[in-house]
């Protein structure tokens, strides 16, 4: 076991032997995107060499994101356009793995979207039928809700995040869940996105709406679920060790607690979400699911490891 476990050690703190002997302690690691590698289209500073560093050393890389909005030839193009040396094989993101979990499953009936086409897209990919997505606005008055027609095919409901997200599609999506033989899943729970000025909605708002309309709990694919694990254990068995495996995360109620639930080594950065401020309150806080949200290690920013790394070898 990682002598550091849950101690939220700073790195910054450690003398440069211990960092070594930390770095030769993994050899998979799984990183969030947003946050910790980017914030919108721009690239964390120093972000990309660490990464990019983290392979010439032979480490098993792969982004996971909770995004459902891009398919991974999408997060793919966007990585790479930023310098990161990936393939679209190490990108795990919700939208892959809902349509990954469905295909396992020998799923043979059409989905509800409510979310965008990333989900559509990697639903097309594996040959999963579905409604489509995009606008579904309210016409007319609540008493036409009920004349709206209902598909006779649909055998899941799948929730990520919608900007369209409307009445009449509540309706319908909690209609469906009244059969019980529906599945019922959400790629994943993120309260919001991180903004300056803004609260923006992120897609637990509309899980939460459906499942309080259809009385119901959503599976939940996205991390902090290991349920979105299950393509790369799948795909990689014997070839990940979850105590050689490295989580890094800026938002510890999906990231930190996926490496908790996976039994992988964690890294919280504080170029996102949580900062140390927030792991101080966790460590005082008596309910012991804070506890759970404890990293073992600490960056400010994941750049800050660089004077750690052995340059490329040429
Ligand atoms: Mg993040």
């Amino acid at each position: 076991m990682c002598a550091y476990k849950q101690s939220c050690t700073n790195l910054m703190d450690l003398p440069t032997a211990k960092v070594t002997e930390w770095l030769e302690g993994f050899d998979t690691v799984i990183t969030d995107c947003d946050g910790v590698l980017w914030v919108y289209g721009r690239a964390i500073d120093g972000a990309v060499s660490v990464i990019n560093l983290f392979k010439s050393m032979r480490k098993n890389i792969y982004f996971c994101t909770n995004n459902s909005t891009k398919t991974r030839e999408e997060l793919l193009k966007k990585a790479q356009n930023m310098g990161f040396s990936i393939t679209e094989g190490e990108i795990i993101s919700t939208a892959h793995a809902t349509a990954a979990y469905l295909k396992k499953r020998n799923f043979e009936k059409r989905v509800y979207v409510i979310g965008s086409d990333g989900i559509t897209k990697e639903l097309d990919a594996v040959g999963i039928g579905h409604t489509g997505c995009g606008p579904d606005p309210m016409k007319g008055t609540m008493a036409e809700t009920t004349k709206i027609q209902l598909e006779t095919d649909i055998g899941a409901v799948v929730v990520g995040f919608d900007e369209h997200f409307s009445f009449p599609k509540m309706v319908k999506a909690s209609s469906y869940l009244n059969d019980p033989n529906c599945l019922f899943i959400a790629t994943n729970t993120d309260e919001r996105f991180p903004m300056d000025n803004m609260v923006v909605p992120g897609s637990g708002c509309f899980v939460r709406a459906i499942e309080t309309c259809a009385e119901r709990t959503a599976k939940v694919i996205g991390k902090p679920n290991p349920a979105i694990c299950e393509v790369l254990l799948q795909k990689e068995i014997g070839r990940i060790d979850p105590a050689r495996t490295l989580m890094i995360g800026d938002r510890a109620n999906t990231d930190i607690l996926l490496g908790f639930n996976c039994g992988f080594q964690t890294l919280l950065v504080g170029t996102g979400v949580h900062q140390l401020s927030d792991v101080e309150r966790w460590k005082k806080s008596k309910d012991l699911e804070d506890k759970k949200l404890i990293p073992d290690m600490y960056l400010p920013k994941l750049g800050d490891l660089l004077p750690a790394l052995p340059l490329p070898k040429h």
